[in-house]
């Protein structure tokens, strides 16, 4: 993959962090980029769906499989702004993604971060553009703690990214 390639999935990542955010949602995107050349974007929708199982990597995914009509996305790769949970890493290594790239580091519960769970096709893009995707994912969490909505009564400590 080129510099410019990259890039503009980096940029798109960002505009679906955003989109994510006007919905109320933690601000986390994925793409999926299949062997065909074809991306799927796609975006946190617990809030919206009220199921903390819909991470942006799992809706990327779903969609993979509804895109090729396989039951393995092999050849494909994964660009998630966030850390992958334990969960959706799990996810991520039964589609049998060739390569999974993250933004941001999840300290507190990333499978890779918190639970050690190391494979060789893991690699991270935090050298890239990581200033401004992390601002955003800090001002969404401070202007929800200053409204007290929803997504704080949950808990931070029980929060799905
Ligand atoms: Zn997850």
């Amino acid at each position: 993959m080129d510099k410019n390639e990259l890039e503009e999935i980096i940029n798109r990542l960002y505009e679906e962090c955003k989109a994510a955010a006007k919905e109320e949602e933690v601000p986390v995107s994925a793409c999926l980029l299949l062997p065909s050349g074809e991306k799927i974007y796609t975006h946190n929708h617990c809030i919206k769906e009220k199921n903390p199982f819909l991470h942006a990597e799992i809706l990327a995914l779903e969609e993979g499989f509804k895109k090729t009509g396989s039951l393995y996305l092999k050849g494909a790769t994964l660009f998630v702004t966030l850390e992958p949970c334990l969960r959706c890493r799990g996810a991520i290594l039964k589609a049998g993604i060739s390569h999974l790239y993250y933004r941001s580091k999840d300290e507190e519960r990333g499978a890779l971060s918190y639970y050690h769970i190391f494979v060789d096709n893991v690699l991270s893009l935090s050298h890239i553009q990581e200033a401004r995707f992390s601002s955003l994912l800090s001002s969404f969490f401070q202007s929800k703690r200053k409204t007290g909505a929803e997504y704080d009564k949950i808990n931070r400590s029980d929060e799905q990214k």
